[in-house]
């Protein structure tokens, strides 16, 4: 099954996304995470997206694009997919078509995760995750139990994202409404579209995400 998880950064796509990782075996494909794993690998293309994604702009369709044909191509094509914060454009989403279709392959599902944005600026201000196993915490609403120590592998190596601010924020949500929001009715039109309420505990939200994939 090849699915996008939909939503406003900070609306738990992610979270999400890992849960199905750990339940289904499916692959997860975060352009957010390849991005910065090129920043920090220091490579050209890291350098040119940096200072982009600090500001909480969109890089390039081409960028992404490829980013995504590269798995696609390799082991991530053979199993169910999960597109997190890709695609975020229309032209994105014609291409995400394109190269599935050339592989024989098809979307299956878009769970749109919808979260009000003064909830996603709190949840994001306060976001933190462990270095080691990606596990995601919150300074107030989901602390660590033993301070400085990961629940999930007991690493005690953690880090916060620098577009994990007020400021960035609001730009990364008015650039979502305006270049990613109009993906909610390209997919509907498609009948493709399932929309949940992405506000409450992550267990919760995990069975209506599986409920909308019809799992
Ligand atoms: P995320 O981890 O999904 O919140 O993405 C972090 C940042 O990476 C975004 O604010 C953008 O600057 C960039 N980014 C991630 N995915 C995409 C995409 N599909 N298209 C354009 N930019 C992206």
């Amino acid at each position: 099954m090849n699915i996008i998880l939909l939503g406003p950064p900070g609306a738990g796509k992610g979270t999400q996304a890992r849960k199905l990782v750990d339940e289904y075996g499916m692959v997860q494909l975060s352009t957010g995470d390849m991005l910065r794993a090129a920043k920090t690998s220091g490579t050209e293309m890291g350098e040119r997206v940096a200072a982009v994604m600090a500001r909480g702009e969109l890089v390039t369709d081409e960028i992404v694009i490829g980013l995504i044909a590269e798995q696609l191509d390799g082991e991530a094509g053979d199993r169910g997919v999960i597109f997190d914060g890709f695609p975020r454009t229309l032209a994105q989403a014609d291409a995400l078509e394109a190269l599935l279709s050339s592989k024989g392959k098809s979307l299956d599902r878009v769970v749109e995760m919808s979260v009000d944005d003064e909830a996603l600026i709190a949840r994001v201000s306060g976001r933190f995750s462990c270095a080691s196993c990606g596990e995601v915490y919150h300074d107030t609403t989901k602390p660590l139990t033993k301070e400085g120590v990961c629940d999930n592998c007991g690493s005690t190596e953690f880090v916060r994202r620098s577009d994990d601010n007020e400021e960035s924020m609001r730009v990364r949500l008015m650039t979502y409404y305006r270049s990613t929001s109009p993906l909610i009715g390209y997919y509907y039109a498609k009948g493709k579209l399932q929309s949940i309420d992405g506000l409450g505990e992550i267990d919760e939200i995990a069975k209506d995400v599986k409920s909308a994939l019809g799992l």
